[in-house]
């Protein structure tokens, strides 16, 4: 019987066993699977060079005809070396093979072929060694190149590949109703997953790529719809608090800005309803998001019910710990915080006060998910930076409580469209403005040469009292010639930050151990933080004002303005002083774009004009299912078009449970599984 597409990989013929265990290692374990190793590049036979021009010591493409082979050599170790006279017409290069016998066999004197691989030698004499090769007459002059593991070839790749992809036409798996694939000028399934692998044409691989990616962005909008739709047609209990928002702001140390106030209008209106809440905040880092958050939980223990805020990592959790009891404690509020470095001890006397409802807002990262953590009430559930949670996690968390409303604080101000592919279709509130007496933060790009002239101006803010940061991209040292905080917190304090107090933090401290400096530095003993980008995310020291980025060409424009973000707090004036010797077009751009401007939304969208959406998805930072292909491929062009596909399909047929929409619809489920069981 001949193998089908979801059968085991190693019944494909030539496979077996020890082969299968490899392509287990790339993680194919079918037919089908395989199909969808996509080729990371393609090897065109057809743009060869004479030998004369071919670039010695790299890989070239050559059109040679054999004219002789000679015996094969035994050499030292049993190495069996093969060699053969070849000529394009006008020049003589020879053809050397290693440890391929077989492989040697199978070519004819006489006999034509495209050989690609390096060419070695001088103006005399040329040889190009452990070529591939197709012949002449072939009618696939596009190879695909694969990823590849040890012990599979990519010979043995391509032949399993059109293996696969025959048992496909013999049993087709399109997934689209043809209607939709003419609306959206899409080709069928089977042609394109044929064309990504042996494209007839650079125009039919273009096609075929485009199919391929429409279909992840479309599977994955139905998805998140899909699992947003359940939970919004699901209800949750009502909070009927009567009083006025102003019994709480009126507690808090500053007035609320109109957007912040707004935001906090929008939510408790959702929280009044039974439809569960999804909404999205958004606003620039230093805009306030946590006093909103707050209002919320105020609102929420109001009612007699408990909220929960979930932050990706531990500094972060302690930050927004800290933020919320100061906020909270004044209305009576207990805040507690549950992370995973609190001892077993404690933890059971924190699960004891979720169970009772003695706590009112529980503040932690992950740990607050696990199983044995019950909650009384849970009504609100808010995540920070929530792009960085799997899909999973946030499922969890949800399931907390019975169909709990929903707030995603988020400070990189994402473009809707993309928002509305990571979070589904959700309502979102945005703080455009940043609380009054704010100053943008004065930002230089310097080079190297300039460095010990920006400590000077470093040490300056410092005996005025200011704090500072000082931040590398890496934590040892390594082969690279990056900057790394370890080295760098020695050498400062020996040379440019002599006499300065100052400390280290970076993500592979203990917890405890990066608590205390947390501490040090929020209390003032510490006056320089020399750290890694854990300071990235939520750290709020109004005090600092310095900020020094090293080998600032590492990091995104979005990266730069979030940790640029940890200055500017307060009511100093603060700086941002960027680093960098590295004079690419890009990088020069980058820095440009971060000197001139300080709103996030300006500089979100210039990088996603920069990077494009396909590096967003290719960036895993997204907490979504693994893209295969959109992460190459897409373009916000395509992943509008996804999107309104995946109206057009959910309004017709919500569930997707038409007999036209079944394949659909496994590849959807099959999609969010694999990103559950992982
Ligand atoms: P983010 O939106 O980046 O999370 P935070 O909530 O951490 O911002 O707020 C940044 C700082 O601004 C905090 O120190 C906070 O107390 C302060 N803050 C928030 N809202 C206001 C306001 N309306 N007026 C003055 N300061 C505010
Ligand atoms: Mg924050």
């Amino acid at each position: 019987m001949p193998a089908s597409l979801f059968s085991d990989i190693e019944y494909l013929k030539g496979v077996g066993r020890a082969k299968g265990e490899k392509y287990r290692k790339l993680g194919i374990t079918t037919p089908y699977e395989l199909i969808y190793h996509i080729p990371r590049a393609y090897l065109d036979y057809r743009v060869y060079v004479p030998v004369q021009q071919a670039v010695l010591n790299e890989q070239n493409v050559l059109k040679l005809t054999i004219t002789k082979k000679l015996p094969p050599q035994r050499i030292r170790g049993g190495l069996v070396i093969c060699k053969a006279a070849a000529t394009d017409g006008t020049d003589d290069i020879l053809v050397v093979v290693y440890n391929n016998v077989y492989a040697f066999h199978a070519l004819n004197e006489g006999e034509t072929y495209y050989m690609h691989g390096k060419v070695t030698g001088n103006f005399l004499r040329k040889e190009i060694s452990s070529p591939t090769w197709i012949s002449a007459g072939s009618s696939v002059l596009i190879q695909p190149v694969y990823r590849l593991t040890q012990g599979l070839s990519a010979a043995m790749i391509r032949t399993n590949m059109r293996q696969a992809l025959d048992i496909m036409h013999s049993a087709p798996i399109e997934t689209l109703p043809e209607k939709i694939r003419e609306e959206y000028a899409l080709s069928p399934l089977e042609w394109s997953l044929e064309n990504i692998h042996f494209p007839g044409s650079d125009a039919a691989a273009e096609q075929a790529r485009r199919r391929l990616a429409f279909d992840e962005l479309l599977r994955l909008t139905l998805g998140m719809s899909l699992m947003k739709s359940r939970t919004r047609s699901s209800s949750t209990p009502e909070m009927k608090y009567g009083g006025d928002i102003t019994e709480f702001t009126g507690t808090l140390p500053f007035t609320l800005t109109d957007d912040q106030l707004s935001a906090v209008n929008d939510i408790i209106s959702d929280l009044r309803r039974t439809m569960p809440m999804n909404r999205l905040l958004q606003g620039d880092v230093g805009s306030g998001k946590t006093a909103v958050a707050a209002a919320a939980c105020w609102y929420t223990a109001q009612s007699g019910m408990q909220s929960a805020l979930m932050a990706p990592t531990e500094i972060l959790a302690m930050q927004h710990y800290r933020t919320l009891s100061d906020f909270l404690s004044p209305a009576g509020l207990n805040v507690v915080l549950l992370t995973g470095s609190v001892t077993p001890k404690k933890k059971a006397a924190l699960r004891e006060q979720i169970l009772s409802g003695e706590a009112d807002v529980i503040v932690g990262t992950h740990a607050m998910i696990q199983k044995d953590v019950e909650y009384r009430s849970l009504a609100l559930v808010i995540t920070d930076e929530q792009h960085r949670f799997g899909v999973e996690q946030r499922a969890a968390l949800a399931e907390k409580g019975s169909s709990p409303h929903r707030l995603v604080m988020s400070a990189t101000p994402i473009p809707r469209t993309l928002a509305l592919m990571i979070y589904g279709d959700l309502d979102i509130s945005l703080i455009r403005q940043l609380p009054n007496g704010r100053k943008p933060v004065n930002t230089y790009a310097v080079t190297g040469k300039l460095r010990h002239r920006a400590f000077n101006f470093v040490r300056e803010r410092l005996d005025e009292g200011r704090q500072a940061y000082v931040v590398c991209p890496m934590i040892e040292d390594s082969d690279s010639d990056l900057f790394a905080v370890k080295t760098y917190a020695e050498e400062a304090a020996k040379g440019d930050l002599r006499g300065y107090s100052t400390a280290l933090l970076h993500g592979r401290m203990r917890s405890a151990e990066k608590e205390k400096v947390m501490k040090a530095f929020r209390d003032g003993e510490v006056q320089a933080l020399i750290c890694t980008t854990v300071v990235e995310v939520g750290v709020d020291v109004p005090n600092a004002a310095v900020m020094v980025i090293e080998n600032a060409e590492r990091f995104g424009l979005s990266q730069l303005h979030q940790l640029r973000g940890r200055v500017g707090r307060g009511s100093f004036e603060s700086t941002c002083i960027l680093i960098t010797d590295n004079t690419s077009e890009e990088c020069i751009k980058r820095m440009k774009i971060m000197s001139s401007t300080s709103d996030g939304f300006k500089i979100s969208e210039e990088d996603l004009k920069m990077r494009g959406p396909g590096d967003f998805f290719g960036s895993a930072q997204h907490g979504l299912p693994p893209m295969k292909i959109a992460d190459i491929a897409c373009s916000t062009e395509l992943m509008e078009r996804a999107q309104h596909c995946a109206r057009e399909l959910l309004s017709a047929d919500p569930e997707l449970s038409a007999p036209e929409h079944h394949a659909l619809k496994m590849e959807v489920i099959k999609l969010f599984r694999k990103e559950i069981t992982g």
